[in-house]
């Protein structure tokens, strides 16, 4: 074992579980370890890198903000953050943004605009937030509290009050939300990623909205993970031809820098005034430099081809015996084989495979621009890891 190894399993706090390599590089969808060995990257980091490892698009974005001023207070405004800003509402239709560091931080704000609009609408006894069995939003308090899986629970009660979760798919729960009066907002993601990557039906999402609609609750769709092309959609909401009230989205959109935001549309465009939010980091000139970019490639040739590409994998392991199911949409897809999942990814990594788990199903969040070539050799070393596990 190499001595970095060995350092990090001495000082880092051992909340995770790492695989024993250590990366020291990478380019697109090539990542190399300490020992020189080359993986093809099916995860992206968890969906961060959104063109890949080192990308020059995004790296000359990034180093040219470096070079005029790498951060600065929000008490002064810098052009990447209302660039990108700008960038966001014209191509969502959604109004303002709030930009932060995280998703957790990015639902946060979420679900602070979403209780103000009520109490100030209504009153502050009308705030709970419904969310979906089987949801992720997050590690801080209120969003462990948002995320629908008692496992992530148990640990840190008392969590922050307030919140609910309904069966994914069934609509009777939201016929009984209706006889409420006291739900503020319904907080969604249209496929649920660390959740096993389940992709809600059309059906289901246009009841959401519908009774949303109707009731004045604010429609909050998470895209942490499904947003920024991710899905073959610049957010995945739009696959399903809804308009949120309010939408969160991280991880791909930095591109692999730290980078929250909250998109606003036009119900709680005003929600907040000077000093209802903050963030000392939040729309750092660096990070939004890179998402700027990175928001700007996710052109229709782009996400024509991030479908392709979905299609293709989706197609492959369908094929195979020893896959029970495929889901997902564009880029992000999971797999349920007949084996272990977990044990298959650590079988893949071995074979020069980087993928992610989610559930018991193998999840991928490859490139959006992942060469066809590299993402044929993966998915066939994929399927090979599956069918002899
Ligand atoms: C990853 C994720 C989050 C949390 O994002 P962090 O940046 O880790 O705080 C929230 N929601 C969804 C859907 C996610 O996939």
């Amino acid at each position: 074992m190499n001595d970095i190894i060995n350092i990090d399993k001495k000082y880092v706090a051992s909340t995770y579980n790492r695989f024993p390599i250590e990366i020291i590089s990478g380019k697109g969808s090539i990542a190399r370890d300490s020992d020189g060995k080359e993986y093809i990257d099916m995860g992206c980091g968890i969906g961060v890198t959104s063109f890949g490892i080192s990308d020059e698009i995004w790296k000359d974005a990034v180093i040219s903000q470096l070079n005029k001023v790498q951060h600065m207070s929000n008490l002064y405004y810098t052009e990447p953050c209302a660039k990108l800003a700008e960038e966001l509402c014209i191509r969502s239709g959604m109004k303002k943004i709030f930009f932060s560091n995280s998703g957790a931080e990015a639902n946060e704000c979420a679900i602070k605009a979403a209780r103000k609009y009520s109490s100030d609408k209504y009153d502050n006894t009308r705030n709970i937030i419904v969310t979906l069995k089987n949801s992720f939003h997050g590690r801080t308090l209120t969003t462990l509290a948002a995320t629908g899986q008692d496992c992530f629970h148990k640990l840190y009660t008392p969590l922050t009050p307030g919140f609910i979760s309904i069966d994914a798919e069934n609509t009777d729960e939201i016929d009984t939300l209706k006889k409420r009066n006291d739900i503020a907002a319904i907080m969604i993601e249209c496929i649920q990623g660390e959740g096993g990557v389940n992709t809600l039906s059309h059906e289901y999402i246009k009841k959401i909205e519908q009774y949303a609609y109707d009731y004045d609750v604010i429609l909050i769709v998470d895209e942490v993970q499904t947003g920024n092309g991710r899905c073959g959609a610049l957010y995945s909401y739009m696959n399903y031809g809804i308009t949120p009230d309010i939408v969160s989205t991280a991880k791909g959109l930095g591109g692999g820098l730290p980078l929250g935001a909250t998109l606003l549309g036009d119900k709680v465009k005003n929600i907040f005034s000077y000093g209802d939010n903050g963030s000392t980091f939040g729309g750092n000139p660096v990070s939004c430099a890179g998402a700027l970019s990175i928001i700007k490639r996710i052109d229709e040739k782009l996400l024509k081809d991030v479908n392709k590409k979905g299609k293709y994998i989706k197609d492959e392991f369908s094929k195979s015996k020893c896959v029970e199911s495929v889901s997902g949409m564009g880029l992000m897809i999971g797999i349920k084989p007949k084996g272990d999942a977990k044990k298959i990814v650590g079988k893949c990594l071995g074979n020069g495979i980087l993928c992610l788990t989610a559930k018991d199903k193998i999840r991928l969040l490859p490139a959006l621009n992942i060469d066809f070539d590299i993402l044929k050799k993966a998915v066939n070393i994929i399927i090979k890891c599956i069918e002899e596990e």
